[in-house]
């Protein structure tokens, strides 16, 4: 999509602090991060939300959650993080491509439900 912000990251047209990239993965920092440690996963794939993804999305997806575990621990998370999926009006979603929060710190987190 040419006028996404995360595609245009995924293409390095827009700087980021990269956390992780692979063939299908990217990772990076959230710009305005609510935790000590916030970074997002997207698949390279552009898919507008969680609403919208089926069957044909399930091996990026797959992919993607199955490397959670190991970017959290990199980025220090040992002991827990948060894991957040905003998607369309109600889920408050600003950035139509899908995205998975990682949050976390050395601290317990917050309530689960604030925005
Ligand atoms: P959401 O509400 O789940 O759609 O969250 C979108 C997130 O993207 C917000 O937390 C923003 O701070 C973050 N964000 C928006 N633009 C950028 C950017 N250029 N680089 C990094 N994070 C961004």
């Amino acid at each position: 999509m040419s006028n996404c912000v995360f595609c245009k990251i995924v293409r390095g047209e827009i700087p980021c602090k990269k956390v992780y990239e692979d063939e299908s993965i990217f990772a990076f920092h959230d710009i305005n991060p609510i935790a000590p440690v916030h970074f997002m996963v997207v698949p390279k794939q552009h898919i507008d939300s969680l609403a919208e993804a089926d069957a044909s999305h399930a091996e990026v997806l797959g992919k993607l959650f199955a490397k959670v575990g190991e970017l959290a621990r990199g980025q220090g998370l040992t002991d827990g993080f948060r894991t957040i999926i905003n998607t369309g009006r109600v889920g408050q979603q600003e950035v139509y491509h899908l995205h998975v929060h990682i949050l976390g710190g050395p601290d317990r987190l917050g309530p689960m439900v604030v925005k």
